[in-house]
Order: structure tokens, then C-alpha cells, then sequence
């Protein structure tokens, strides 16, 4: 079955890619209008994404809206995570951001957790589904695989800046957030 997925995030895409293919799940790139992040969740957000690629397409849509939230801060950057040093921020001026943030934070508070929410959207199809990696923010970024925040984030199995692509895929918020994706898709006879 082909879906059409809303991003423009080439390592998303990647992501979402190793995960469904084996499900026969074929995604297809597009090349979407932008959408302005207005929700107050990641839900809200990646269901905006989903329905206004339904939309632009009239095909069954897939969309993401991920992010981390670092517990001593409330649970910043949250939504706002890839702008959270300024509109265009790159990934080095966020983690920089984050490590000022974290000035003089002992190790046992810099819990964060990344989440990832998936929303698919198509005739008489609407659902949200989320999935969560728990880990710490270190005190320097370390490594370079990955995007983002990883050279930053701490995981049970290690800083995600080191280890191996498949190592972060088995733990990550986006492969939990698919696994519930799997599911609900089973359940709605749709793979
Ligand atoms: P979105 O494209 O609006 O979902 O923004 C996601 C932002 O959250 C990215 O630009 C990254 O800053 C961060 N993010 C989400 N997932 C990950 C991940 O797996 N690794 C590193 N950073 C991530």
C-alpha cells in the first residue's frame, strides 16, 4: 500500500522508510505546501501536516511531529524544538541553547525524552498514535550519527551521537510511535 508522507525532513523519511518497508508499506515523498505548526501538541501539529497533505493529494497521508522535552525545564523545547533558537536554527544553535539552558544541572536532572506523534489522514480515516525515548541530556555533544539533538541525548543504550542507526531504531520514539502506528493500520484492515 502506498502512503504519501508530509515532510521534508530527508532523516525522517529515512526513518519512517527502514520501519514500514517491511510492512510492505511504501512511502512516497511529495512535494508538500508548508504547514505553520500552530497546535499545542505534537499531536495537534502532526495532524494538521496529515490533513493538509490529504488535502493537497486526496491520497492516504502520514505525517510526524516530533520533538524532546527536558523535565527541569518544564518540558522545553517540546513543540518547538526545531526552532527553538530562532526561526531557521540549525541543529548546533538548538543544542547549543539547550547546553546554556543546562548550565550547572547535576546529571541526575537532566532527564528529558524525546516524542514522536504520528497522525494519518485519508477518506473516512483519521488517527494519532504516539511513541516516547526516555533518556538524559549530556554535558557536550558527542558523536556525529544521527540528527538533531542525538549528539546530545543520552539513551539506555548509549549517547545517540555513537551508536549505529539500527541501535537507535530499536529504542526510538519514532519506531514506538510506529509500532502503534502497525497496529492501528491492522486494525483498520488498511496493511
Ligand atoms: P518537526 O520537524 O517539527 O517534527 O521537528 C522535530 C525537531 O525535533 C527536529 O528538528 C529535531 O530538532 C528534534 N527531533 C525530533 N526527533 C529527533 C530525533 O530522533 N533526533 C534528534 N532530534 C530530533
Amino acid at each position: 500500500m502506498d502512503f504519501i508522507i508530509a515532510t521534508h525532513n530527508k532523516h525522517k523519511t529515512e526513518e519512517f522508510k527502514r520501519i514500514l518497508t517491511p510492512l510492505n508499506i511504501n512511502i512516497i515523498c511529495a512535494d508538500l505546501p508548508e504547514v505553520e505548526e500552530t497546535g499545542k501538541t505534537f499531536k495537534e501539529n502532526a495532524l494538521l501536516k496529515a490533513k493538509s497533505a490529504y488535502k493537497a493529494t486526496g491520497k492516504i497521508c502520514v505525517a510526524d511531529d516530533s520533538g524532546i522535552s527536558v523535565d527541569i525545564l518544564n518540558g522545553e523545547p517540546g513543540i518547538y524544538s526545531a526552532r527553538y533558537s530562532g526561526i531557521n536554527a540549525t541543529a548546533k544553535e538548538n543544542n547549543k541553547k539547550l547546553l546554556k539552558k543546562l548550565e550547572g544541572v547535576k546529571k541526575e536532572d537532566r532527564k528529558a525524552h524525546y516524542t514522536c506523534a504520528i497522525a494519518c489522514v485519508g477518506e473516512n480515516i483519521e488517527f494519532t498514535v504516539e511513541g516516547y525515548m526516555f533518556g538524559e541530556i549530556g554535558f557536550k555533544e558527542q558523536g556525529t550519527n544521527g540528527f538533531g539533538y542525538d549528539p546530545l541525548f543520552i539513551s539506555e543504550k548509549g549517547p545517540l551521537g555513537l551508536i549505529s542507526a539500527k541501535e537507535k531504531d530499536s529504542i526510538s520514539h519514532r519506531n514506538a510511535a510506529l509500532k502503534k502506528f502497525k497496529e492501528k493500520l491492522e486494525e483498520l484492515n488498511l496493511c
